[in-house]
């Protein structure tokens, strides 16, 4: 009988988790690398150029790949024929207690996102913790852990449906992926679960995202199973939407698609997707009573070398001079580059600064939002001589509902954040001559090197949810909504998906 220490256990998991929070698995780098070379979309390979540089960047720092370091995801496995040294804690308080100590190490804190009481008062757990567990009881003498960080903006994008028995999965899948806009952080993956009941679809399509990608192995090869077949088809139709990378449009939205099935009942078929984003984070280990886990770091020459370089044409911002009149010519998809101050904030700032609005008080002492830029953003922590930890844009969706409230009352002129906007919030913009600008979600430590100064002017109190001064440095945006409203999260996937049903239909002459 296998003897696995408690001890093992968590430092292992304590060390995944480090592990994960700055490198990419080599497998997605190397599939949005050929993604990116082969691109034709300007503005979905300048984002993948980017995911590139960051993904480097961490590996080298040592930082996190993505200011969103994620809910703990683990799924164990326990050989039938192992005990433990000790009982004290179960497998759940184990993985908790390696969670607690990687998010609050000292040399790279990872942001703590896990808010308890979730439908209530939602109070930070301030270690990240408790960790989302599964526990299977499986033949033979090992542990087999599969453990990843997800981000919030693809989890929140999950999708289940019971479907009939003859209706059509891949349909299913093509028909509810735009629904989900960009908030998902593409290129990224599709994990899907089909069968069981409606909680086992949700998670096999959660574990099935724990498999290296492999879609091109299973090109030349050839499928020979039904969902193998359903991979291909899926993985074929949803590029072929055009949404690339961030959503701006292009040829690669997914690098590749996971499907897990078990048998159902005969009325049934539930299907569940989960996607996961440009921070993909996984890694896999066993224990066999030797020890602790060792993973092995990749060597940073198996990073590619990607430069990326703002046009000659970019525009260059000074953010303490801009009026309004001066956005008022800034177009739909130019980039631009960002010096000066900005202010951030993002959920529960917003939801502060309405009610204060609300109540009469106006806006907090020390915050003036007149001609100024808002960046939708909670930064990891500091550490040594950073200015601020990595630093990329959240869902901009969602401070949607405080848009409009914003805009009107505050005198703010622009925002900053990933993904689309919705269409309300859009005729507010245009409404109001403001911009809405985007940068790279899951580019968060190629970010935060804009980032000069920092200091905290605002609600304190909230942590990385705090209103910060930002000032930066050359900070590359792109204008996702323009002043007259245009905006291109639309524009963007129209233009590529037809470009792709131009070039297959060239392709079948
Ligand atoms: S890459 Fe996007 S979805 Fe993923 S963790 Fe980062 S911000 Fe969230």
């Amino acid at each position: 009988m296998t003897v696995i220490r408690q001890q093992d256990f968590i430092d292992s998991i304590e060390d995944a988790l480090q592990f994960i929070s700055y490198y990419h698995p080599l497998d997605y780098v190397k599939a949005v690398e050929k993604a990116y070379l082969k691109e034709e979309s300007q503005a979905a390979k300048d984002a993948m150029a980017q995911i590139l540089i960051n993904s480097r960047m961490s590996a080298e720092g040592h930082r996190p790949l993505c200011q969103d370091t994620g809910i703990v995801t683990c799924f164990v496995k326990i050989g039938m024929g192992v005990s433990w040294d000790k009982t004290d804690l179960t497998v759940q308080e184990m993985v908790n207690e390696g969670t607690r100590r990687a998010y609050t190490n000292a040399d790279n804190p990872l942001r703590a996102s896990i808010v308890a009481d979730p439908a209530g008062a939602r109070k930070n757990t301030k270690d990240n913790t408790p960790a989302v567990v599964h526990i299977d009881m499986v033949p033979g003498d090992q542990v087999e852990v599969m453990i990843a960080a997800k981000g919030g903006g693809s989890e929140n994008k999950s999708k289940m449906v019971m479907l009939n028995p003859s209706d059509d999965i891949a349909e299913w899948v093509v028909k509810t992926l735009p629904t989900m806009g960009a908030g998902w952080c593409p290129p990224g993956m599709l994990g899907i679960g089909i069968g069981g009941t409606a909680e086992k679809a949700a998670v096999l399509a959660k574990e099935s995202l724990m498999d290296p990608v492999d879609i091109h192995e299973l090109m030349e090869r050839g499928p020979e199973t039904t969902e193998e077949k359903l991979r291909l088809d899926i993985f074929k139709r949803v590029n072929g939407l055009g949404i690339g990378a961030q959503g701006l449009g292009g040829l690669t939205t997914v690098v590749d698609v996971k499907i897990m099935s078990v048998p159902t009942h005969a009325a049934s078929k539930p299907v569940a997707m989960i996607p996961n984003c440009a921070a993909t984070r996984h890694a896999h280990f066993h224990l066999d009573g030797s020890g602790p886990a060792e993973l092995k770091a990749p060597k940073l020459e198996e990073w590619p070398e990607v430069t990326w370089e703002v046009g000659e044409n970019t525009r260059r911002v000074n953010l303490d001079e801009v009026t309004k009149d001066d956005i008022l010519d800034w177009k739909v998809g130019e980039t631009v580059l960002l010096s000066g101050k900005m202010l951030t904030g993002r959920d529960a700032a917003h939801k502060r600064i309405q009610t204060m609005m609300e109540n009469g008080e106006g806006l907090p002492d020390g915050v003036d939002l007149t001609n100024r830029f808002i960046y939708y953003v909670g930064p990891v922590d500091a550490v040594g001589e950073e200015v601020v930890g990595p630093a990329g844009p959240t869902t901009a969706t969602r401070m949607d509902k405080f848009t409009d409230m914003m805009l009107e009352q505050t005198g703010l002129i622009g925002m900053i954040g990933k993904a689309e906007r919705g269409p309300a919030t859009v005729d507010s913009i245009a409404k109001h001559k403001a911009v809405y600008l985007m940068a790279v979600g899951g580019a968060a430590y190629l970010v935060s090197k804009a980032i000069k100064k920092s200091r905290v002017v605002a609600f304190e109190d909230l942590g990385m949810e705090a209103i910060y001064e930002f000032e930066v440095e050359d900070m590359p945006v792109t204008v996702a909504v323009d002043s007259t409203g245009a905006n291109a999260h639309e524009t963007g996937p129209a233009i590529w998906k037809a470009k792709i049903e131009e070039l297959d239909s060239e392709l079948a002459k």
